[in-house]
């Protein structure tokens, strides 16, 4: 059983356009809802919740070059948690990706490997040495978040019932995050 005390649930990118009909929608992100919702009951001494978070001519979009069409535009509507996510027991919200040269799919650093969101600062304040880490999407954002989980120094799980990821076969990388020391559970 998990020190829910000095865990944190770390919910990544739950936002209305990674969700089918959304702008850059994860296939059946929709039927992760309910499971993060439970987790997020659970008594975790820390429940934070990222979104995805980019200026409207971000790098990371197709008109600029980038791989992904637009999505997550700060304080757009695809930007905003969806209507079904439970917000009450999330303590804290990080945002990701606001610098328009560089994108971050952790919610822990910025794709420059240095640029810091917060997020290690703020669980270390809080006494957090463990973080179970759901959300959307597993392949990108929560396994990047995962990794760097792992190199600050935190015992690091993935719920994957509560993920779903754009890439249809996962086993390669499920394989590679248990390889590097990540626990994954249902
Ligand atoms: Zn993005």
């Amino acid at each position: 059983m998990p020190d829910f005390q000095h865990s944190a649930l770390i919910i990544v990118d739950v936002q209305n356009d990674f969700l089918p009909h959304g702008a850059l929608a994860v296939p059946r992100g929709d039927e992760i809802i309910a499971q993060v919702n439970a987790l997020s009951h659970l008594g975790f001494g820390a429940v934070i919740a990222t979104q995805d978070w980019h200026p409207a001519n971000h790098c990371s979009f197709a008109p600029q070059g980038g791989p992904w069409p637009e999505h997550c535009v700060a304080a757009s509507s695809g930007a905003d948690f969806p209507k079904s996510l439970d917000l009450s027991p999330i303590s804290h919200i990080i945002h990701k990706g606001m610098a328009q040269n560089r994108d971050s799919y952790s919610a822990f650093f910025d794709n420059d490997r240095v640029t810091s969101t917060g997020l290690n600062a703020l669980l270390s304040g809080l006494s957090i040495n463990h973080v179970v880490i759901c959300g959307l999407a597993l392949d990108f954002c929560v396994a990047a978040t995962a990794e760097d989980a792992m190199r600050c120094g935190f015992r690091t799980d993935i719920a994957l019932e509560a993920c779903r990821g754009i890439n249809a076969d996962q086993s390669a990388l499920l394989q590679t995050l248990r390889s590097n020391g990540i626990t994954l559970s249902d």
